[in-house]
């Protein structure tokens, strides 16, 4: 690898958050040497990024699906919700990666080396130094993008969101409503937390299926294996399909650590925080991240760390968490009593970051009070208890 002795920015990492970042300063003909070390020698269409969305936005092209309506079912009822102003939007992860490294390949002061581990970093006060296995390369500022970039070990969160799930092709017998998705189907709970299925039809025969879980601590693969088939038996019965593409996860909800930013390393993506803990989702939030590191760098600033979302925001997913995980086994009951109460519009809003005061207000009276209070007295608690240990 040909590398000069010192760059301005280096990237670690070359996943959804760091070709964002580099496709941003790629955009914007940054004066500015940047490279990006990405341990993976080639990309593959790993995961299907989903996100509601309610106009125009930078990867509006490749969105490869749309849909207006998403469901909800328990054991007991289902129930959909037609959305007017926002639609869910799917993007293969393949097509950003392809996207991106075009963007990036143009740009002649960007470089993206594939198959290139980083192994450490050490910081000194003018620069940082960013080692891989017989190469090296100072830099200015490093943001940190890969997940083991806290510890090498699972961070600690309230919960994981795990998923596993299995892109199929059924018989055209088989054929299922391609203009639904199943966001959170089959809603129950059993020994190993709150479970649901989630269906995206790509078309009428081509759908991805996951079998998604949260948990206090992730579960084994195997598990989750047993879990996907059964909810496959569950949902396609004895229809024949083929499975085409597999796609799994594990995502924190809820990071009770993040890496602190310094001088000259900046900690960014899931690692750092950017997912939304009550949600899981992280997209979008990853691309706002991006577009606002890339404005700092290219104007000669500092580059910040994920943005920590509002105070009400905080508290509500703080508070929603604190009690699914405490009572899982109700989780379902509070998913289809949000899904009752809220409009189609409000719900997405919601996960998409763009509540406003009624929906927020039509949120909290959609969930019963008496265990939500409870989850907020332990979270003031908790908080107490840690300003008292910061304190003392
Ligand atoms: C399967 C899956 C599906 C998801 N679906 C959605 C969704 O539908 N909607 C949504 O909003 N969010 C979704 N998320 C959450 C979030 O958007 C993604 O996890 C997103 O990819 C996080 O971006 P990232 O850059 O932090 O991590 P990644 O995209 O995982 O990138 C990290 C990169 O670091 C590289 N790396 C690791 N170690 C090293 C090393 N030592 N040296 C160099 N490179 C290294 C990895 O190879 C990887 O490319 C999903 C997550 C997963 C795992």
């Amino acid at each position: 690898m040909q590398l000069p002795d010192m760059a301005d920015v280096v990237i670690l990492g070359g996943g959804c958050a760091g070709l964002a970042l580099a496709r941003c300063l790629a955009e914007g003909n940054a004066a500015l040497d940047v490279h990006v070390f990405e341990a993976r020698d080639h990309y593959e269409d790993d995961r299907t990024w989903c996100f509601f969305e309610d106009g125009e936005h930078a990867f509006s092209a490749l969105v490869s699906k749309r849909w207006r309506t998403w469901r909800f079912s328990d054991a007991g009822c289902s129930l959909s919700h037609h959305g007017q102003r926002f639609t869910y939007a799917c993007l293969r992860s393949i097509d950003y990666y392809r996207h991106c490294t075009a963007l990036i390949e143009a740009a002649p002061r960007v470089h993206l080396h594939g198959g290139a581990k980083v192994l450490g970093c050490i910081e000194g006060s003018e620069d940082v130094l960013v080692q891989g296995e017989g190469w090296q390369l100072r830099a200015r500022y490093v943001i940190d993008t890969r997940p083991s970039a806290l510890t090498g070990r699972l961070p600690e969160s309230v919960l994981w969101q795990q998923f596993r799930g299995v892109e199929i092709e059924l018989d055209a017998s088989a054929g299922r409503d391609p203009d639904a998705v199943e966001l959170m189907a089959r809603m129950r709970a059993d020994a190993g937390g709150f479970r649901f299925l989630y269906v995206l039809p790509l078309s009428r025969t081509r759908l991805l299926v996951e079998t998604t879980r949260f948990a206090a601590q992730p579960v084994s693969p195997g598990s989750l294996q047993a879990d996907l088939k059964e909810d496959l038996d569950a949902y396609l019965g004895s229809s024949r399909f083929e499975v085409v593409r597999t796609e799994q996860g594990a995502i924190p909800m809820g990071l009770r650590t993040k890496p602190s930013q310094t001088a000259r390393m900046t900690y960014a993506g899931q690692v750092a925080g950017a997912v939304r803990p009550s949600t899981g989702y992280g997209f979008r939030r990853i691309q706002s991240w991006a577009h606002a590191c890339a404005t700092a760098l290219l104007e000669g600033g500092m580059p910040p760390a994920p943005a920590q979302d509002p105070l009400h925001r905080r508290a509500m997913d703080a508070i929603f968490l604190e009690a699914v995980a405490n009572a899982p086994h109700r989780a379902p009951n509070y998913f289809m009593r949000i899904a009752k109460q809220l409009t189609a519009d409000q719900f997405a809003a919601f996960m998409s970051g763009q509540e406003t005061l009624p929906g927020v207000l039509r949120l909290i009276s959609a969930l019963p009070p008496v265990p939500f209070l409870r989850s907020a007295g332990r979270q003031c608690a908790a908080q107490l208890r840690f300003s008292d240990g910061v304190r003392s």
